[in-house]
């Protein structure tokens, strides 16, 4: 489901070469790429150095002495030091993507600015991700994930806890506001869906846009289900549509006249409203598949999920959970679905047709 490296065929020199132009296209624009290292499936996250007044960094990488020491070297490789960031910014709540801010901002003095409502999650992110966690579990035990499995995966959560670090949020940013630098000025972009935080920044005048893990050229970002910002999520409310939510602001994004897109892991993306298009037909398959299996019989997502992927909706429930709850909320939208609820566990099935 992601982290899948391409296979070296002849296309793969052509792929490097395109990737190698798309950077020094970036570093033209005064926009270095530094690829920190994750314990994650994802591999690399890519922080972006903006050789700006005030300097500054799009998202830090996880919360590691490597990530920190390979961060210091991409830095120094460029003359810089840590502590010569002047502005750390954050593009979405994923670990991977804020885990050492804390530690940059109190080494540099950093000012560190994320989406307003982003602020509350980074500056309490241990209780934060408890609740996470709690809403994850109502949503797994919900849609047939044995409780045991649950359990673990409840511990393996926590265990992962520390690659982030609560960090507080001094330049609160609002959607559509500016953020001014010297001598550029990003637009700030809510994008929701792979995460509920997601923030697009967009350099207008040098069509450039980071996107974070909005899109990215390799994977399918993961539409991960999760909790409403800011919010104490009533596990009885309707639980938040995920892939709904990322789809529109995919639609958002695929309008926007942009050159090159410079995302939070792998090679920058020219060509984004195809390859947002060939997302869009990705889904749509996706979703027909997981039609036909309950046109077959009523299945809960953790059964579909199971088809789909066999042993993977065990050690990765969450995530192929979301992918099938995301899909199962395109076809109940179609009202080609519903949903059976029976003895606390959902079952989907095919609407009458
Ligand atoms: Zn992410």
């Amino acid at each position: 489901m992601s982290g899948r490296g391409a296979p070296d065929t002849p296309g793969a020199e052509a792929e490097r070469e395109a990737e190698q132009r798309d950077l020094r296209r970036a570093a033209e624009a005064g926009i270095h790429r530094l690829a920190v290292p994750t314990p994650f499936m994802v591999g690399r996250v890519n922080a972006y150095l903006i050789e700006d007044d005030p300097l500054t960094l799009i998202d830090s990488g996880p919360n590691s002495a490597k990530a920190l020491d390979e961060l210091e070297q991409a830095l120094a490789a460029r003359g810089r030091r840590v502590e010569d960031i002047g502005l750390l910014v954050i593009s979405h709540q994923h670990m991977d993507h804020f885990g050492l801010a804390s530690i940059l901002a109190r080494r540099s003095g950093a000012e560190v600015a994320a989406l307003e409502p982003l602020g509350g999650y980074l500056a309490g992110y241990g209780r934060e991700s408890e609740l996470d966690d709690a809403f994850a579990e109502g949503i797994m035990l919900r849609h047939g994930i044995p409780a045991e499995v649950v359990t673990a995966l409840r511990a393996v959560s926590a265990g992962f806890r520390a690659w982030g670090s609560a960090v507080e949020v001094t330049r609160p940013l609002s959607d559509g506001g500016e953020l001014a630098l010297r001598d550029r000025t990003l637009k700030v972009l809510h994008r929701p869906g792979h995460s509920p935080s997601d923030t697009v920044f967009l350099d207008e005048e040098r069509s450039v846009l980071l996107s974070a893990d909005h899109l990215i050229a390799h994977i399918s970002s993961n539409p991960l289900l999760a909790r409403p910002l800011g919010a104490e999520h009533d596990l009885a409310a309707p639980r938040p549509q995920a892939l709904v939510t990322y789809m529109r602001s995919l639609e958002q994004t695929k309008e926007m006249d942009v050159g090159l897109v410079l995302p939070g892991h792998g090679r920058p993306i020219t060509e984004h409203a195809a390859l947002i298009e060939q997302r869009f037909r990705m889904h749509r398959r996706r979703a027909e598949k997981i039609l036909g299996l309950i046109e077959a019989r009523p299945r809960s997502a953790h059964e579909i999920a199971q088809e789909l992927w066999g042993n993977v909706a065990v050690t990765q429930a969450y995530l192929t959970l979301s992918e099938v709850l995301g899909h199962a909320d395109l076809l109940l939208e179609d009202g080609r679905a519903v949903e059976e609820e029976q003895d606390g566990v959902v079952r989907f099935a095919a609407s009458g047709g």
